[in-house]
């Protein structure tokens, strides 16, 4: 384990170290990767020692700043969870495993897992969030949904770590949900996940973004072309059915394993999205 002094110290670690030497945040889920053997970094590079230069909640410019060493528990005790349009914040956390794991998991990390089960990014797509990388050389900004390109693959350098996250604030007129079905509570894995964005002008949905667990790939990732349907239509039950029925099947890739077959993942899907959409609008309207 090397332990930096500050986050330059890591970086200059990182850079001539990475790709054998590789961050450690919270260490929910390195651990496990190394622990079965998945996972064998020569060393790992404790990111924990400046865990309060980069563990905020801002505003910015009209924008949400997220510090990647933010754990849920300090999310949970942000403004985001309080503002009725990011409670899509809460709704992850009342989700995530156990009071210890969210003291130790971090946002970054969650993003550096990269696998359909992390809820905070099928969150995060549908405030079409991007994420601030730095390294020796200097800092960039991507697009989250450019920056995941497969199951535990970032499209970023071994030198570079997660900075921290930033999305545009959103209008009064708009709200998040996200839902995760499970049968046992406080466990990873979710059958169906669904986090949604909303907003509504006069019952009419003036804009809409929809991102499950998986909709093709192995990732979370948006159903675009069920959104595009909804755009611009008036809220209504008859219209989010026909847009589950009609037009997220067409889009939406679901498979089999042990624990549900694709039949009763996509099925659910088609709930999850119903519900969270109702949800969404609920709290536009002053419900929680
Ligand atoms: C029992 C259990 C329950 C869980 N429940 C949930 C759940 O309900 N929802 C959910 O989404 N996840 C869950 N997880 C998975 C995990 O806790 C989360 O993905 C968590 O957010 C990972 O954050 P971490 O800080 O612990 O990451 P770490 O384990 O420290 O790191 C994970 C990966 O990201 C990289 N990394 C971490 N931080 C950075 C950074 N700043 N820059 C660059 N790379 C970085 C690491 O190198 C590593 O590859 C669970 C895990 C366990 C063990």
């Amino acid at each position: 384990m090397y332990i930096p002094k500050n986050l330059d110290d890591a970086l200059e670690y990182l850079d001539k170290n990475a790709p054998d030497a590789i961050p450690i945040a919270g260490g929910t889920d390195v651990l496990i990767q190394i622990r079965e053997g998945k996972l064998k970094p020569k060393v790992l590079v404790d990111l924990s020692g400046f865990r309060n230069q980069l563990s905020y909640v801002k505003r910015i410019d009209g924008k949400i700043v997220i510090g990647a060493l933010t754990s849920v528990a300090e999310l949970d005790e942000s403004f985001l969870v309080k503002d009725k349009r990011y409670l899509g914040f809460a709704d992850v956390s009342a989700k995530f495993a156990s009071p210890v794991l969210k003291a130790l998991a971090t946002i970054g990390g969650n993003i550096g897992v990269a696998v359909s089960a992390s809820d905070y990014v099928t969150l995060l797509h549908v405030l079409n969030a991007q994420v601030k990388l730095v390294s020796v050389k200097g800092e960039r900004i991507v697009p989250l949904e450019k920056l995941i390109v497969e199951k535990r693959t970032l499209a970023k350098e071994p030198n570079e770590i997660i900075y921290e996250i930033i999305f545009n604030e959103t209008p009064e007129n708009s709200s998040t949900a996200f839902m995760k079905f499970d049968r046992r509570e406080m466990i990873i894995t979710g059958y169906v996940t669904c986090a949604v964005y909303l907003q509504l002008k006069d019952n009419i949905i003036e804009d809409v973004r929809i991102a499950f667990d998986r909709v093709s790939g192995r990732i979370p990732g948006r159903a675009k072309k069920t959104e595009e349907f909804l755009r611009g239509k008036e809220f209504s039950l008859d219209v989010i059915r026909q847009a589950y029925n009609e037009v997220l099947p067409t889009e939406m890739k679901r498979k089999s394993d042990f624990r549900a077959s694709a039949e009763y993942r996509l099925d659910m899907s088609k709930v999850m999205m119903k519900r969270a959409l109702l949800k969404a609008k609920s709290r536009i309207e002053g419900g929680a």
